[in-house]
């Protein structure tokens, strides 16, 4: 039997490359050796305030995006997590297995939250790592490919699953996290030290999305913040810019660091830039066209009716044996 994968993203606005690189393209390409799932994290775009009309919108537009980004309707299973309701229900059970400094050192928690004064920082921005807790060991997940900022939300998983499991007798399965070498972090072009975000401080220079008009792409990478080494060459650490640009080339074309250094041993920036926006565009090129293709209403209405009863049945017996477990039923 084929082990299980999954992983989500939230469609809380349009998806960046770092979406695809980091997680949708992992998944892409391994669909076919798991039971895989994927699913609209639509209940984390609701962590904070988000305009109902527009995540409505997200939604559709996100499930369009899977497709055309390559999940294969066929052999994944696609659904909305809000219409699978034990998300909510094991959410709420392994909420109450976690303590408040497991969540307090998470490092989404901690960089979000150290922008606002504590007092206005929204619960769910706390709490929305156990409702992933529960978004994975619902399907009985073997392997979660995202990109590193999520890796953090998976080991809290792995020790609640350990957690519970001790405390109330074997009833989850642990999870793996995949985070792939390449593209796991992939970073803010104007500010090579963040990562790429899909709110990008209002300007969205910084972000490709993989909806932007092509000529507009181009110029982003174009225009990404580099170095005065003037040598392409991987150092993450003292050519963040320039780093950044060969994982993205590497990570869409499958070419090693080293043999790119070697093309361009000689070469300027401009050059490099030049091709790096190349494959980006012919990139954007083919996942737009078919995201027209694929944005059909009532196709993916269905895509998702099925999916969810596919996905029901499954987290149904999981949140029967946590009830059961802890003596509820
Ligand atoms: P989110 O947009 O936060 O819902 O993230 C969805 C998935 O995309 C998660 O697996 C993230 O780890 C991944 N991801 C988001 N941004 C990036 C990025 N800049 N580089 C690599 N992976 C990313």
């Amino acid at each position: 039997m084929k082990k299980t994968m999954l992983t989500g993203v939230r469609p809380s606005g349009n998806l960046t490359l770092g979406n695809y690189l980091g997680a949708i393209k992992n998944f892409v390409d391994k669909q076919e050796q798991f039971n895989s799932y994927i699913f609209l994290a639509d209940l984390h775009a609701i962590t904070s305030y988000i305009e109902p009309q527009k995540l409505k919108t997200a939604v559709q537009n996100s499930i369009a995006m899977y497709l055309a980004c390559g999940v294969n309707p066929e052999v994944t299973t696609i659904f909305k997590q809000s219409d699978v309701l034990e998300h909510g229900t094991l959410g709420f059970i392994m909420t109450f297995q976690t303590k408040m400094g497991e969540l307090s050192r998470m490092t989404q928690f901690k960089s979000k939250s150290s922008q606002q004064s504590k007092e206005g920082v929204d619960t769910g921005l706390f709490v929305y790592p156990t409702l992933m807790v529960a978004d994975i060991l619902l399907y009985n997940t073997a392997i979660v490919p995202v990109g590193k900022d999520q890796q953090q939300h998976v080991e809290l998983t792995r020790d609640l699953a350990e957690r519970f499991n001790k405390r109330y007798g074997d009833t989850f399965e642990m999870p793996d996290v995949y985070v792939a070498p390449i593209g796991n972090k992939i970073l803010n072009l104007q500010n090579p030290l963040e990562k790429m975000n899909k709110s990008d401080n209002g300007d969205n220079k910084g972000t490709i999305f993989l909806l932007d008009d092509i000529a507009l792409a181009k110029k982003k990478i174009m225009s990404a913040q580099t170095d005065s080494f003037n040598k392409v060459h991987f150092d993450e650490e003292n050519q963040p810019g320039i780093s950044n640009l060969m994982s993205i080339l590497s990570k869409i074309t499958d070419e090693t660091f080293e043999s790119i250094e070697k093309r361009f041993e000689n070469k300027g920036y401009g050059e490099f830039k030049k091709e790096v926006a190349e494959v980006v565009a012919n990139l954007l090129t083919d996942i737009q066209t078919k995201y027209h293709k694929y944005n059909n209403e009532e196709v993916l209405n269905e895509i998702l009716k099925k999916g969810a009863e596919k996905a029901s049945i499954v987290a149904r017996e999981t949140l029967q044996r946590a009830t059961k477990a802890l003596g509820l039923n």
